[in-house]
């Protein structure tokens, strides 16, 4: 019968469509392990031909390749998560959702590879659309700050808390306080001034706002005003004492009161900011140590800390109270012993620098320079617990 003859073709081409997707599954499957074969046997290049292959073919691997994307990026082979992400977001028909989510992928991973131009294009994109906001300002603030455009960067900073995120308002007062300093290089100090006012509404209490305050004031004729400020600069955060000492020795000289330097000095011993040996070793650091009260302080370290006090009384006879021609020539020798090693650390990720930077060229944290708090004799390499160079 015609009817009979038509229900089996019809199951007959329904059993052999099954049929094909179960053989097409189970290829599907075979060509999945494989790939995570390759992974395994660390051939990440093998696997991702093999899960590239899967997506050309296969909606429901998507999943299967943000994963890989973020693995191979985890791993450092951001090529390869460039390569995975790149060929997502060229799919044609891809649902938008994962299309951003791989444009998000694929920016962060240029971002890693350095490639800031792609990343920043569509970093920009994104933020314009709406999509993943706080990420691509976050990013963009970074990469602003890697290329030294600090406008921008300050620009991004306030587009970033335009959408409900707090930000890093101590990030956004360095934004300002480096266009003050560009600002003071070309001697336009009212602008410098703008800038600082900007700053100081971004962060309040900035000891680096303080000590540009002071330069303009230095730089204005007015060294007082500058004594003031920099004398504040140490109460808000002592360990900015190296960059500040020698700034406010002259802002004293240029005010004709050099007692206003001894007697900032002594301050800062009542109050009990810091120690003495504190005191002297910035002092040291900073190279601005030929002062009677710095020199009381250098004897201070010379008694305190264990190896120079070795040093001192195998030089010094038994008894014998080091004079000041003495301590300048032990602060002159400990001087050349610091500029042979690094002076600053970061306190985030231990990275050593020779001159303070406000910002660490590791893990691009502000703030968290630190004058290293020992003299260290020994070679860097030769530090217990110093990572190979
Ligand atoms: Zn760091």
């Amino acid at each position: 019968m015609v009817f009979t003859g038509t229900l089996a073709t019809g199951w007959g081409a329904t059993a052999a469509y099954a049929e094909y997707r179960r053989r097409r599954r189970a290829r599907r499957r075979e060509r999945y392990l494989e790939g995570v074969r390759y992974l395994l046997d660390d051939k990440p290049d093998r696997a991702l031909e093999v899960f590239l292959g899967l997506a050309a073919s296969d909606d429901e691997t998507i999943d299967t390749h943000f994963a890989l994307g973020s693995l191979y990026r985890r791993r450092g082979e951001v090529d390869l998560a460039i390569r995975v992400h790149e060929h997502i977001v060229g799919r044609a028909g891809l649902d938008p959702r994962h299309r951003n989510a791989a444009l998000v992928e694929l920016a962060r991973d240029y971002f890693r590879a350095g490639l800031y131009d792609r990343a920043e294009k569509i970093f920009l994109q994104l933020a314009e659309d709406g999509i993943e906001s706080a990420v691509a300002l976050t990013h963009l603030v970074r990469i602003n700050e890697l290329q030294h455009d600090w406008a921008q960067a300050a620009a991004m900073h306030e587009r970033l808390r335009a959408v409900g995120v707090p930000g890093q308002p101590g990030a956004a007062a360095h934004h300002w306080c480096e266009l003050a300093e560009s600002a003071i290089g070309q001697r336009d100090l009212d602008l410098a001034r703008a800038h600082l006012r900007t700053a100081r509404h971004q962060q309040k209490d900035s000891g680096r706002v303080s000590i540009l305050r002071g330069d303009v004031a230095r730089m204005q004729g007015d060294p007082a005003l500058a004594v003031q400020l920099y004398r504040r600069v140490v109460r808000l955060d002592f360990h900015l004492l190296p960059l500040v000492l020698p700034r406010l020795a002259e802002a004293a000289r240029q005010a004709g009161d050099t007692e206003m330097f001894d007697e900032s000095l002594r301050e800062l011993m009542r109050n009990g900011v810091g120690n003495r040996s504190e005191i002297a070793y910035a002092a040291i650091v900073s190279g601005y140590y030929d002062n009677p009260v710095i020199l009381e302080c250098v004897k201070e370290l010379l008694a305190t800390d264990s190896d120079l006090r070795d040093l001192s009384c195998a030089l010094l006879a038994p008894g014998v109270e080091p004079g000041p021609a003495q301590l300048l020539s032990v602060a002159a020798a400990l001087r050349n012993v610091v500029l042979r090693h690094a002076r600053y650390r970061c306190s985030v990720c231990g990275i050593d620098s020779s001159t303070f930077l406000w910002q660490c060229p590791g893990c691009k944290s502000w703030d968290t320079q630190r004058a290293i708090a020992a003299l260290e004799f020994l070679p860097k390499a030769a530090r217990p617990g110093s990572p190979p160079d």
